[in-house]
């Protein structure tokens, strides 16, 4: 990085922490980017897991005719890696936590499934994708801490009434989770800053709750490591760089 760009992404970063500090309604929008530097790779792209398993182990009509196959792929790659224990929250999560403890973060709009925001503390988050740490039964809609689950015997079964267990994330096919999805719309039509950090914006209808906090009047702060499907049309402040390194230095100036 040259020192013109530094000072001038100094500048920004100062800039947005006043605009933070000022506002009475700060809305986080996450991404896997988020989560990338406490370990968890993105599902495309380089290092991404679906170049190595099939997402059709994720359709949710692919699950019901194929359980035990999709099964046993959903547990290499979301409980045997992801569950093991290097998995933490990074300092751009505990940077979110301490602003929702502070009263300064409405709350997290989260794409991820990994269950990190609320493991950081962050207690309003809104799973617009769902959230791996549980199981639902898909016969009496029971849902169950993943970790109480005994998975030696696949697929699983609900302790209570014998159902199917699934993860309580949403699978291709399925709809977003009505409260997340309503929550959402809501947190971004009634605040004044708004955060985009480590998503492409490539995923609908997720993609779109950004240009409804826009729409809305609110100032649009972005991080990532490069320019998103935002960056050029919706973005007020673009801050190029990791989420775990900016939120911090953000934080230090409010
Ligand atoms: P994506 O993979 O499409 O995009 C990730 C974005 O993060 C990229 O723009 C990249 O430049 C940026 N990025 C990478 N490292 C970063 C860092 N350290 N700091 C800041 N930005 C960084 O991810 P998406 O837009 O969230 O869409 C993928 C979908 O897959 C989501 O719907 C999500 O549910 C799911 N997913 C979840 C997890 C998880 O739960 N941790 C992980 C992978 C994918």
């Amino acid at each position: 990085m040259n020192h013109l760009i530094k000072s001038n992404m100094e500048e920004i970063i100062k800039e947005v922490a006043s605009l933070l500090a000022a506002s009475k309604h700060i809305v986080a929008f996450t991404g896997a980017g988020m989560s990338a530097e406490s370990g968890i790779p993105p599902f495309r792209g380089e290092g991404g897991i679906w170049n190595k398993y099939d997402p059709e182990s994720l359709d949710i009509e692919y699950y019901y005719r194929h359980t035990q196959q999709s099964w046993s792929i959903i547990r290499k790659v979301f409980y045997d890696y992801f569950n093991n224990s290097e998995v933490k929250p990074n300092p751009g999560h505990e940077v979110l936590a301490k602003w929702e403890n502070d009263g300064r973060l409405d709350c997290v709009i989260t794409q991820n499934i990994d269950d990190l925001h609320t493991v950081a503390g962050n207690t309003k988050v809104l799973e617009f994708h769902g959230n791996m740490s549980r199981f639902v039964c898909t016969k009496c809609g029971k849902k169950f801490p993943a970790k109480s689950i005994k998975m030696t015997y696949l697929p699983p079964e609900c302790p209570e009434c014998e159902g199917l267990l699934k993860p309580d994330f949403i699978f291709f096919g399925e709809g977003i989770p009505q409260e997340a999805y309503y929550g959402s719309i809501d947190a971004a039509e009634n605040c004044d800053a708004f955060i985009i950090i480590g998503t492409s914006g490539q995923v609908s209808p997720a993609n779109m709750i950004p240009g409804i906090a826009k729409q809305h009047g609110a100032k649009i702060i972005e991080i990532n490591m490069e320019p998103s499907a935002y960056t050029k049309h919706i973005s007020d402040y673009f801050i190029q760089g990791k989420s775990g390194e900016i939120l911090p230095q953000i934080d230090a100036l409010i």
